[in-house]
C-alpha cells in the first residue's frame, strides 16, 4: 500500500525538503503553504497522514487541526517552532498523533511518520474476528480496524486505537504510561506522561458514556490505565 501524505508548511524550502524525503520513502506527497487549501485537499479524498505546521499565514494551525479532526480521524503530525510546554500540550490535546519542534532532522520526521502509519498496532498477529467486552458494550474488530461502543461505530486516531488495543489485550491488567507510549509508538520521548493522558482524555470523550466517570478505560492511580471491563465469552 502506498501512503498518501499532505505536507502543510508555509516555508517553501522546508516544504520542498519534506516532499523530497517523503517521496524518497515511496509516499505520494501533496504540499501546500495554506491552511485553507489544506482543508480543501483533505475534503477531496482520504489521506494517510497530514504533517501540519502550526504557524501558518492564513489560519491558526490549531484551527486547521480541529477541522481536520472533524473530517475524519486522519493522523496528524504537528510541526512547530514554538517549543513551549503549553503549546505542545495544546496540540496534543487537540488530538495530534505526534509533535515535532523545529529545528528537526527530516530523517527523524520520516521515521516518526512511518511509526504513525503503522497505526499504533501493538506487536503480534492481529486477531481474527471482532472481540467483545463488557456484555457487548465495547467491540473491537482488529482485522478491519473498527471499534464500536454500545453499537455505535467510533472513529479513533491511530494513537487512541493503539492505546485501546493495548489495554484490551489483557483486560484488567494495569499498563503504565511509559509502557503505553512505548508499545504504541515504539519509542519514548520527553513529555510522554502528559501525552498519554491527553490521548486517553480524547479516547474517553469518544467511548465513555460519562467521560468524567470512565468505566471502560480506568485510571490506575500512580501508574497508568487498564481496561475496566472483561472480555465476553
Ligand atoms: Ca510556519
Amino acid at each position: 500500500m502506498v501512503a498518501t501524505v499532505l505536507v502543510v508548511e508555509d516555508e517553501y524550502k522546508l516544504r520542498q525538503l519534506l516532499r523530497s524525503y517523503f517521496e524518497r520513502d515511496g509516499m505520494v506527497v501533496y504540499t501546500t503553504g495554506s491552511g485553507a487549501e489544506a482543508l480543501a485537499i483533505s475534503r477531496r479524498g482520504p489521506l494517510d497522514l497530514v504533517v501540519l505546521d502550526l504557524g501558518l499565514p492564513d489560519l491558526p494551525g490549531e484551527e486547521v487541526l480541529r477541522e481536520l479532526r472533524q473530517v475524519d480521524s486522519t493522523p496528524v503530525l504537528v510541526l512547530t517552532a514554538r517549543s513551549e510546554e503549553k503549546d505542545r500540550i495544546a496540540g496534543l490535546e487537540l488530538g495530534a498523533d505526534d509533535y515535532v519542534t523545529k529545528p528537526f532532522s527530516p530523517r527523524e520526521l520520516v521515521l516518526r511518520a512511518r511509526a504513525i502509519l503503522r497505526r499504533g498496532v501493538p506487536n503480534g498477529q492481529p486477531e481474527r474476528g471482532p472481540a467483545s467486552y463488557g456484555q457487548g458494550n465495547l467491540v473491537i474488530d482488529e482485522e478491519h480496524h473498527r471499534v464500536s461502543v454500545r453499537g455505535q461505530e467510533v472513529e479513533l486516531t491511530p494513537t487512541e486505537w493503539g492505546i485501546l488495543l493495548t489495554l484490551a489485550r489483557t483486560p484488567g491488567r494495569p499498563y503504565s504510561r511509559y509502557e503505553l507510549i512505548n508499545l504504541v509508538r515504539g519509542y519514548e520521548y520527553e513529555g510522554y506522561e502528559r501525552t498519554v493522558n491527553s490521548h486517553v482524555k480524547n479516547l474517553r470523550q469518544k467511548i465513555e458514556q460519562e467521560p468524567a466517570h470512565p468505566v471502560l478505560v480506568e485510571t490506575v492511580l500512580g501508574l497508568g490505565y487498564r481496561l475496566g471491563v472483561d472480555r465476553d465469552r
